[in-house]
């Protein structure tokens, strides 16, 4: 049979590339295979890292970037195509490099020593710990901690700042390990690493295991609910394995030995929950009504069925059209526009929309280790946030949305010129500084 005979009467019964791919894995948490797509984002190479002056000649890798919905657990994943050890024994996110968030973590600090009463006695564990922006908060109260931490150079910056690090990746053996040297802990953090992790039960076996029978785990995380409702499929990247809604979790720390007893809203990475667990065996502390509340939620919502998460796809298009159609008009008016900003986000955006230097010519981040390299995929160079003042656009894109109140107010100055800032979701919005 011909390939014309196989055509179907209309081009929109033609199936997609990702419909087609043949290949099928298991859900990373309950193996059940997945077929469900939730959106195809086209060929993107790893977000979190960045192109080097002397690797301009270099190719690049790219790879199918699909988020996937398990039906049974309703776990949102992406397939891995490059195995973690590979991205993040060298990871570039310096936490410190955001004022709001420095904030946030002092605030959680003081908040989480108040109610679980840690003292000098207790033993508080984080993992993920980056450059020590959250244990320096404990440091400086006296509570004893421990990061754990699988980047050589964050971990270093945070050795210096006399915490005690492992420099090693979690799950259940590295657990064991810090328990046989340091005990079981009070408390344990996870904020904002469950997405990183690849063996998810690994991870999540390994905080059963260092958790004291009385402790408590603090999970932070972005709310799947927000990225459905507020199109955030730009925060879907390759070295975000997973994206977690509460009626997931709750079956996923069930399975480990654990349960949720309390959850917050937060407002960090454009809506996050933070979750308290203890053990399964733990009853001094009640189950409150907030898990319960927001699992009702998610579900009148929506994410409790499996057709739900197919409209990403439109949200994300829908995203696209509008930033290209802003950029080629200002393009053609002869206005200039730069980005704001080298996140990882900004990489599936830019790489989803195909936006290159003509219509981007340059970014800038505070992180002084983006700067003066270039963004992946789209090799949009990086500069120091001076080059904004220097070069003054007409307009300036917001690519860390998720910070944009502190970023509105940092570029409060470019009013001086009539400069304009833009942010492109959840949908294109044009503002006024500050
Ligand atoms: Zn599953």
């Amino acid at each position: 049979m011909s390939t014309i005979e196989k055509l179907p009467n209309s081009i929109s019964e033609l199936k997609t590339s990702a419909e087609v791919s043949t290949e099928s894995r298991g859900c990373r948490f309950c193996n059940h295979p997945i077929e469900n797509l939730v959106a195809d984002l086209g060929l993107s190479p790893l977000c979190q890292s960045q192109i080097e002056h002397d690797k301009l000649n270099h190719p690049e890798v790219f790879y199918p970037l699909r988020a996937f919905v398990c039906d049974k657990c309703l776990l949102v994943q992406v397939h891995e195509h490059v195995a973690g050890e590979e991205i993040f024994s060298h990871y570039a996110y310096f936490s410190s490099f955001s004022d709001s968030w420095l904030q946030h973590c002092k605030d959680y600090s003081e908040m989480i020593i108040e109610r679980l009463h840690l003292n000098c006695e207790s033993f508080v564990v984080e993992v993920a710990s980056n450059d020590g922006y959250m244990l320096q908060n404990f440091v400086e109260k006296n509570v004893p901690c421990l990061g754990i931490e699988p980047a050589t150079n964050v971990a270093e910056v945070a050795r210096k700042k006399n915490i005690d690090v492992m420099n090693r990746f979690f799950g259940v053996q590295t657990a064991q390990d810090a328990v046989k040297e340091y005990g079981k802990a009070d408390l344990v953090m996870a904020n904002n690493v469950l997405a990183h992790v690849p063996d998810l039960n690994d991870f999540v076996g390994g905080l059963h295991t260092i958790l004291s029978d009385t402790g408590t785990l603090t999970v932070e995380f972005p709310h799947l609910k927000n990225l459905m409702e507020l199109n955030q499929f730009d925060t879907i990247y390759q070295e975000h394995y997973c994206y977690f809604s509460v009626l997931t979790l709750e079956k996923v720390f069930k399975h480990h030995g654990m349960q949720i007893y309390d959850v917050e809203k937060i407002p960090t990475h454009g809506g996050s929950l933070r979750i308290y667990v203890k053990q399964q065996i733990n009853s001094d502390l009640e189950v409150r009504d907030s898990v319960s509340k927001i699992i009702t939620e998610e579900k009148d919502a929506g994410l409790g069925d499996v057709n739900y998460y197919g409209r990403l796809q439109d949200a994300a298009n829908s995203v696209k059209y509008q930033l290209l159609e802003f950029l080629i008009r200002a393009k053609r008016d002869g206005k200039t526009v730069c980005g704001y900003g080298a996140p990882g986000k900004g990489n599936t955006l830019l790489n989803f929309c195909g936006i290159r230097e003509d219509l981007l010519p340059f970014t800038v981040d505070r992180n002084t280790f983006k700067q003066g390299s270039f963004l992946v995929g789209s090799r949009i160079p990086v500069y120091a946030p001076e080059a904004i003042e220097q070069l003054q656009p007409d307009y300036v894109l917001i690519l860390p949305w998720n910070l944009k109140d502190e970023i509105c107010e940092q570029l409060s100055y470019v009013k001086n010129w009539g400069a304009k800032l833009v942010v492109p979701i959840p949908e294109l919005t044009v503002m006024e500084s500050k």
